[in-house]
Protein backbone atom coordinates (compact mmCIF):
# COMPACT_ATOMS: atom_id res chain seq x y z
CA UNK A 1 0.00 0.00 0.00
CA UNK A 2 2.87 2.52 1.11
CA UNK A 3 4.82 1.45 -1.75
CA UNK A 4 1.66 2.24 -4.13
CA UNK A 5 1.60 5.61 -2.72
CA UNK A 6 4.75 6.52 -3.33
CA UNK A 7 4.40 5.61 -6.92
CA UNK A 8 1.58 7.83 -7.36
CA UNK A 9 3.54 10.83 -5.61
CA UNK A 10 6.13 9.79 -7.84
CA UNK A 11 4.19 10.43 -11.21
CA UNK A 12 3.22 14.39 -10.98
CA UNK A 13 7.33 14.56 -10.09
CA UNK A 14 8.12 12.28 -13.15
CA UNK A 15 5.50 14.80 -15.55
CA UNK A 16 7.19 17.52 -13.93
CA UNK A 17 10.74 16.56 -14.91
CA UNK A 18 9.37 15.63 -18.77
CA UNK A 19 7.84 19.31 -18.87
CA UNK A 20 10.38 20.69 -18.06
CA UNK A 21 12.91 18.69 -20.35
CA UNK A 22 10.82 19.75 -22.84
CA UNK A 23 10.93 23.57 -21.48
CA UNK A 24 14.77 23.36 -22.18
CA UNK A 25 14.81 21.85 -25.62
CA UNK A 26 11.65 24.48 -26.78
CA UNK A 27 12.82 27.63 -28.70
CA UNK A 28 12.30 30.40 -25.84
CA UNK A 29 10.31 33.43 -26.30
CA UNK A 30 11.70 36.55 -25.73
CA UNK A 31 11.13 37.91 -22.25
CA UNK A 32 8.40 40.58 -22.06
CA UNK A 33 9.07 43.60 -20.07
CA UNK A 34 9.07 43.36 -16.37
CA UNK A 35 5.58 46.44 -15.81
CA UNK A 36 2.83 47.39 -18.29
CA UNK A 37 3.41 49.34 -21.47
CA UNK A 38 3.82 53.41 -20.47
CA UNK A 39 1.07 55.67 -21.60
CA UNK A 40 1.32 58.04 -23.81
CA UNK A 41 2.62 60.80 -21.24
CA UNK A 42 5.52 58.30 -19.86
CA UNK A 43 6.61 57.26 -23.31
CA UNK A 44 6.90 60.60 -24.58
CA UNK A 45 8.53 62.12 -20.67
CA UNK A 46 10.75 59.36 -21.15
CA UNK A 47 11.44 59.83 -25.23
CA UNK A 48 12.03 63.93 -24.56
CA UNK A 49 15.01 62.70 -22.05
CA UNK A 50 16.55 60.47 -24.66
CA UNK A 51 16.36 62.99 -27.68
CA UNK A 52 17.89 65.71 -24.80
CA UNK A 53 20.96 62.94 -24.64
CA UNK A 54 21.07 61.72 -27.91
CA UNK A 55 20.34 65.42 -29.55
CA UNK A 56 22.56 64.96 -32.66
CA UNK A 57 20.42 61.59 -33.62
CA UNK A 58 20.30 61.35 -37.56
CA UNK A 59 20.79 58.82 -40.27
CA UNK A 60 23.50 57.43 -40.19
CA UNK A 61 23.76 56.66 -44.10
CA UNK A 62 25.85 59.09 -45.62
CA UNK A 63 23.35 60.69 -49.21
CA UNK A 64 23.19 63.64 -50.67
CA UNK A 65 19.37 62.94 -52.43
CA UNK A 66 16.49 61.22 -51.94
CA UNK A 67 17.73 58.52 -55.13
CA UNK A 68 21.16 58.08 -52.85
CA UNK A 69 19.13 57.48 -49.89
CA UNK A 70 16.83 54.62 -51.20
CA UNK A 71 19.98 52.60 -52.54
CA UNK A 72 21.93 52.94 -49.31
CA UNK A 73 18.88 51.74 -47.18
CA UNK A 74 17.86 48.61 -49.88
CA UNK A 75 21.89 47.37 -49.22
CA UNK A 76 21.41 48.35 -46.01
CA UNK A 77 19.57 44.74 -45.23
CA UNK A 78 21.05 42.54 -43.18
CA UNK A 79 24.38 44.73 -43.23
CA UNK A 80 25.68 47.48 -41.40
CA UNK A 81 25.13 51.44 -41.73
CA UNK A 82 29.18 51.79 -41.62
CA UNK A 83 29.21 48.74 -44.34
CA UNK A 84 27.49 50.69 -46.09
CA UNK A 85 28.99 53.93 -46.08
CA UNK A 86 31.89 52.55 -47.07
CA UNK A 87 30.53 51.11 -50.25
CA UNK A 88 28.27 53.60 -51.45
CA UNK A 89 30.89 56.79 -52.52
CA UNK A 90 32.28 54.94 -55.54
CA UNK A 91 29.02 53.69 -56.10
CA UNK A 92 27.68 56.83 -56.25
CA UNK A 93 30.57 58.22 -58.43
CA UNK A 94 30.02 55.80 -60.96
CA UNK A 95 26.01 55.86 -61.53
CA UNK A 96 25.13 59.58 -60.06
CA UNK A 97 21.45 58.96 -61.53
CA UNK A 98 18.79 56.55 -61.45
CA UNK A 99 19.37 56.83 -65.61
CA UNK A 100 22.68 55.86 -65.24
CA UNK A 101 22.21 52.63 -62.65
CA UNK A 102 19.28 51.93 -64.88
CA UNK A 103 22.03 51.40 -67.72
CA UNK A 104 23.86 49.50 -65.48
CA UNK A 105 25.85 46.18 -66.03
CA UNK A 106 24.70 43.69 -63.35
CA UNK A 107 28.14 42.27 -62.92
CA UNK A 108 29.91 45.63 -62.74
CA UNK A 109 27.33 46.75 -60.08
CA UNK A 110 27.87 43.25 -58.15
CA UNK A 111 31.70 44.51 -58.08
CA UNK A 112 31.09 47.48 -56.28
CA UNK A 113 28.63 45.57 -53.66
CA UNK A 114 30.57 42.32 -52.68
CA UNK A 115 31.70 43.23 -49.48
CA UNK A 116 28.02 43.22 -48.23
CA UNK A 117 25.54 40.21 -47.76
CA UNK A 118 23.35 39.48 -50.42
CA UNK A 119 25.21 41.51 -53.22
CA UNK A 120 23.75 39.70 -56.19
CA UNK A 121 20.27 40.62 -55.29
CA UNK A 122 20.90 43.78 -54.28
CA UNK A 123 22.85 44.10 -57.39
CA UNK A 124 19.15 42.99 -59.20
CA UNK A 125 17.40 45.21 -56.83
CA UNK A 126 19.02 48.21 -57.13
CA UNK A 127 19.33 48.42 -61.21
CA UNK A 128 15.64 47.48 -61.57
CA UNK A 129 14.66 50.15 -58.73
CA UNK A 130 16.54 52.38 -60.98
CA UNK A 131 14.70 51.24 -64.09
CA UNK A 132 11.09 51.93 -62.03
CA UNK A 133 12.44 55.85 -61.37
CA UNK A 134 13.13 55.92 -64.97
CA UNK A 135 10.08 54.35 -66.33
CA UNK A 136 7.46 55.71 -64.26
CA UNK A 137 8.89 58.67 -61.59
CA UNK A 138 10.54 60.53 -64.43
CA UNK A 139 13.57 59.56 -62.14
CA UNK A 140 12.63 61.35 -59.45
CA UNK A 141 11.87 58.97 -55.84
CA UNK A 142 7.97 59.00 -55.58
CA UNK A 143 6.81 60.41 -52.09
CA UNK A 144 4.12 57.82 -51.42
CA UNK A 145 4.31 54.45 -48.91
CA UNK A 146 2.19 53.02 -51.73
CA UNK A 147 4.25 53.87 -54.78
CA UNK A 148 7.76 53.57 -52.58
CA UNK A 149 7.03 49.81 -51.99
CA UNK A 150 6.61 48.94 -55.74
CA UNK A 151 10.09 49.54 -56.21
CA UNK A 152 12.54 45.99 -55.91
CA UNK A 153 14.20 45.53 -52.58
CA UNK A 154 11.76 48.31 -51.29
CA UNK A 155 9.66 47.48 -47.91
CA UNK A 156 7.09 49.26 -45.61
CA UNK A 157 10.62 49.90 -43.24
CA UNK A 158 12.76 51.44 -46.21
CA UNK A 159 10.07 53.23 -47.51
CA UNK A 160 9.09 54.90 -43.93
CA UNK A 161 13.24 55.82 -43.72
CA UNK A 162 13.05 57.79 -47.34
CA UNK A 163 9.73 59.11 -46.14
CA UNK A 164 10.77 60.19 -42.60
CA UNK A 165 14.15 61.43 -43.73
CA UNK A 166 14.21 62.61 -47.48
CA UNK A 167 11.17 64.23 -47.30
CA UNK A 168 9.94 64.62 -43.60
CA UNK A 169 6.09 62.92 -43.94
CA UNK A 170 6.56 59.39 -42.38
CA UNK A 171 3.33 57.26 -42.77
CA UNK A 172 4.97 54.91 -39.51
CA UNK A 173 8.17 54.29 -37.09
CA UNK A 174 10.67 52.54 -38.53
CA UNK A 175 11.22 49.44 -36.16
CA UNK A 176 15.22 47.82 -36.52
CA UNK A 177 16.43 45.67 -34.37
CA UNK A 178 17.18 48.51 -31.94
CA UNK A 179 14.05 50.14 -32.12
CA UNK A 180 12.32 46.61 -31.49
CA UNK A 181 14.87 46.05 -28.84
CA UNK A 182 14.38 49.25 -26.94
CA UNK A 183 11.09 49.63 -27.40
CA UNK A 184 10.25 46.04 -25.27
CA UNK A 185 13.10 47.02 -22.81
CA UNK A 186 11.47 50.82 -21.99
CA UNK A 187 7.95 48.94 -21.75
CA UNK A 188 6.62 50.84 -25.04
CA UNK A 189 5.28 47.68 -26.28
CA UNK A 190 5.10 43.84 -25.53
CA UNK A 191 4.88 42.86 -29.03
CA UNK A 192 7.60 40.90 -30.51
CA UNK A 193 6.98 41.54 -34.18
CA UNK A 194 8.04 44.95 -35.35
CA UNK A 195 4.23 45.52 -37.43
CA UNK A 196 2.89 45.61 -34.16
CA UNK A 197 5.64 47.09 -32.73
CA UNK A 198 5.01 50.10 -35.13
CA UNK A 199 1.62 50.03 -34.19
CA UNK A 200 2.43 50.27 -30.48
CA UNK A 201 4.41 53.34 -31.42
CA UNK A 202 2.14 54.98 -33.53
CA UNK A 203 -0.34 55.02 -30.92
CA UNK A 204 1.66 56.29 -28.01
CA UNK A 205 3.70 59.13 -30.26
CA UNK A 206 2.65 62.00 -32.23
CA UNK A 207 3.47 61.49 -36.07
CA UNK A 208 5.85 64.65 -35.70
CA UNK A 209 7.86 62.41 -33.89
CA UNK A 210 7.93 58.94 -35.85
CA UNK A 211 11.08 60.22 -37.83
CA UNK A 212 13.21 61.40 -34.69
CA UNK A 213 11.57 58.49 -32.50
CA UNK A 214 13.72 55.95 -34.52
CA UNK A 215 17.02 58.06 -34.98
CA UNK A 216 16.99 58.23 -31.43
CA UNK A 217 16.00 54.56 -30.59
CA UNK A 218 18.70 53.94 -33.10
CA UNK A 219 21.46 56.09 -31.13
CA UNK A 220 20.71 54.82 -27.85
CA UNK A 221 20.63 51.18 -28.96
CA UNK A 222 24.44 51.93 -30.93
CA UNK A 223 25.52 53.88 -27.87
CA UNK A 224 24.18 52.75 -24.94
CA UNK A 225 21.54 50.36 -24.60
CA UNK A 226 23.23 47.51 -26.55
CA UNK A 227 21.70 44.27 -26.88
CA UNK A 228 24.40 42.35 -25.33
CA UNK A 229 25.47 44.72 -22.17
CA UNK A 230 23.05 47.82 -21.84
CA UNK A 231 25.18 50.58 -19.96
CA UNK A 232 22.28 51.29 -17.52
CA UNK A 233 24.44 52.98 -15.22
CA UNK A 234 24.99 55.76 -17.83
CA UNK A 235 21.53 55.78 -19.27
CA UNK A 236 19.43 59.11 -18.67
CA UNK A 237 16.44 57.40 -18.58
CA UNK A 238 17.63 54.50 -15.74
CA UNK A 239 14.89 56.33 -13.16
CA UNK A 240 12.72 55.96 -15.72
CA UNK A 241 13.05 52.34 -17.44
CA UNK A 242 11.01 49.42 -16.23
CA UNK A 243 13.68 47.18 -17.71
CA UNK A 244 16.72 48.98 -16.08
CA UNK A 245 19.82 47.02 -14.24
CA UNK A 246 17.84 43.73 -15.21
CA UNK A 247 17.97 44.19 -19.35
CA UNK A 248 20.36 42.00 -20.59
CA UNK A 249 17.27 39.31 -21.69
CA UNK A 250 14.87 42.00 -22.41
CA UNK A 251 14.03 42.37 -25.96
CA UNK A 252 16.89 40.08 -27.34
CA UNK A 253 16.53 37.46 -30.01
CA UNK A 254 15.79 34.23 -29.20
CA UNK A 255 18.96 31.95 -29.23
CA UNK A 256 18.99 29.68 -32.46
CA UNK A 257 18.02 25.94 -30.99
CA UNK A 258 20.32 23.74 -32.97
CA UNK A 259 18.09 20.01 -33.84
S1 LIG B 1 18.02 51.81 -18.24
FE1 LIG B 1 19.20 50.18 -19.22
S2 LIG B 1 17.67 48.90 -20.22
FE2 LIG B 1 16.67 50.84 -19.74
S3 LIG B 1 16.91 52.05 -21.63
FE3 LIG B 1 18.60 52.57 -20.26
S4 LIG B 1 20.29 51.21 -20.88
FE4 LIG B 1 18.38 50.37 -21.74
Amino acid sequence: MAARKAEKKRVPAQKARSKAALAVTARPKPKAPVRKPKTSADARAVFTKLRAHHHDAHCELDHQNPFQLVIATVLSAQSTDVMVNRITPELFRAYPTPAALAKAEQSEVEAKLNQIGMFRQKARNIIGLSKRLVEHHGGNVPRSLTELVELPGVGRKTANVVLGVAFGTPEGVVVDTHVQRISQRLGFTRETEPVEIEQDLMKLFPREDWDMLSHVLIFHGRRICTARSPACAACPVNELCPSAFRAENVGRKPPRVRT
